[in-house]
């Protein structure tokens, strides 16, 4: 390797790698630390191949070797191999209808640090302004960010542009990364929220290791992302995944006129609603969950209704995909543990007896995640290329 490639190797992005350097660097990203014997096995290496392949990655620092407590079988040491996290940092932003969220992360998606600013206006210009601005801020104690990714509620196409985003009212498309790269100097790059996340959780969370996944978020809205064949799924017009009018159980009202439909089941606007109405006055979403708990007979009727149709949902969605684990999560997933008997009772019936009983667990959610998340694509971006990797 030229003295010239072992400098961007340092300070550039991965996608100057040729192809099975890039093929190590990735594995050793999402499954390191890892000895150099099951690194070979895994990418079908000889052992000779994958020495020429990662002296150069070594040398130049991307690559560090690791203590040597591993022995193989000749008795030799074997020193594996992992990246230096805390080499790289990256901004993710998540945007919601009147704040932006901002973490700092490492090259593992490990949270550095975290913001929130309120959101001046919702107009592409008063987003675009506010996201340079924290980002700003955020350079004044880590400098030397490597890349940007912000997630936002609606459809990203491309990871580039976005053609809907109905919490900030965007009907137009707006070519977000490019803009946002214009304002930051930053590399951009965009993803629909729910999609972030479960790249993050796939590459650096409960789904590391794992080559099906499906993580189902209930709150704001109702999502999913499905990671199939180790690949996240995109849909051919970028709109996998929609489940949130799947219609469900249950006689409530959506927006769009649905009745019993997940939005209109299972949303935290529509839970605090239906209890809001019952109750004659107004209730918080952790008012109805805390109500549902001692008993409260409204609030638990209408806790136990949404928790067994999410329990369908997923019930549905695991009997089309057959993941290794569907993971439920979201700013509203505290319905999960206050209403998980009939979540659980639904998902059983749901089940087809054909496939064996899903794997589901409920992760809590920091609102954090969500940034996280897109700082995971940028993590992506930087080290395969700003597309989805295909
Ligand atoms: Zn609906």
């Amino acid at each position: 390797m030229s003295s010239v490639a072992e400098e961007t190797a340092v300070a550039g992005d991965w996608t100057a790698l040729d192809g099975s350097q890039q093929r190590v660097a990735v594995e050793v990203l999402r499954h390191g630390p890892l000895p150099r014997a099951e690194l070979a096995r895994r990418l079908g290496l000889s052992p000779g191949s994958l020495t020429r392949l990662t002296r150069p990655l070594v040398d130049s620092g991307l690559l560090v070797e690791g203590s040597s407590d591993v022995h193989l079988r000749t008795g030799r040491p074997s020193l594996p191999l992992d990246v230096q996290p805390s080499s790289r940092r990256f901004a993710g932003i998540k945007i919601t209808g009147d704040a932006l969220f901002a973490v700092v992360t490492d090259l593992r998606a490990v949270l550095l640090t975290e913001h929130r600013v309120p959101l001046p206006g919702r107009g592409p210009d008063a987003v675009i302004g506010a996201v340079a601005d924290i980002v700003a801020r955020l350079r004044n104690h880590h400098p030397d960010l490597a890349g940007l990714g912000v997630g936002i509620g609606g459809r990203v196409v491309g990871r580039r542009v976005v053609t809907r985003a109905p919490f900030l009212g965007w009907d137009e498309t707006v070519p977000l990364s490019e803009r946002l790269r214009a304002a930051t100097a930053l590399p951009t790059v965009v993803e629909n929220d729910v999609r972030a996340l479960t790249v993050a959780e796939h590459w650096f969370g409960a789904g590391r290791g794992l080559r099906s996944l499906v993580v189902v978020t209930v709150g704001a809205g109702v999502g999913c992302g499905i990671v199939v064949h180790d690949r996240l799924v995109e849909g051919a017009h970028s709109a996998s995944g929609l489940v949130g009018h799947r219609q469900l159980s249950g006689s409530a009202l959506c927006a769009e006129g649905h009745r019993g439909c997940a939005a209109g089941m299972l949303t935290s606007g529509a839970i605090t609603g239906a209890v809001t109405q019952a109750l004659g006055r107004p209730v918080s979403y952790d008012d109805v969950l805390e109500l549902a708990r001692a008993g409260q007979p409204a609030a638990r009727r209408v806790v136990d209704d949404a928790g067994r149709a999410l329990g369908m949902l997923v019930g549905d969605i695991a009997n089309l995909v057959d993941p290794e684990l569907v993971l439920l999560t979201g700013d509203g997933i505290g319905l999960a543990d206050v209403a998980r008997a009939p979540l659980d009772a639904a998902l059983e019936e749901s089940r087809d007896l054909a496939g064996p009983p899903a794997r589901v667990d409920v992760r809590p959610f920091p609102f954090s995640e969500w940034a996280r998340g897109a700082a995971a694509v940028a993590v992506q971006a930087h080290v395969l290329g700003p597309a989805v990797p295909a």
